[in-house]
């Protein structure tokens, strides 16, 4: 784990968040809000009842906060199974 961050500061919680959003960027183009040291695809939008701001966190950090890292990486999985199928029509619209 990393000491960069807001995993090293104080007053962030470090449990307790819960998701109440997921997004698919379609490429690695912004910085998890947690540990501010990873680029990230899937953004877990993470909130806490103590924390004045939602964080836009990776999957690794997102399940920490969460204290379930199969929801936060479930959701990715279902994410990228939905990109694959959309890619998969585009192929077969493309042979046409
Ligand atoms: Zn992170």
């Amino acid at each position: 784990m990393s000491s960069f961050g807001k995993c090293s500061q104080q007053g962030v919680p470090k449990k307790g968040w819960t998701c109440i959003g997921f997004e698919d960027l379609g490429e690695s183009s912004t910085q998890c809000e947690m540990c501010e040291n990873q680029d990230i695809r899937y953004v877990h939008q993470m909130q806490h009842p103590e924390y004045p701001d939602i964080l836009e966190c990776g999957c690794v950090c997102a399940g920490k906060m969460e204290e379930d890292y199969t929801a936060a990486s479930r959701q990715e999985t279902e994410s990228k199974n939905l990109a694959r199928r959309r890619a998969r029509w585009l192929t077969r619209k493309w042979k046409v």
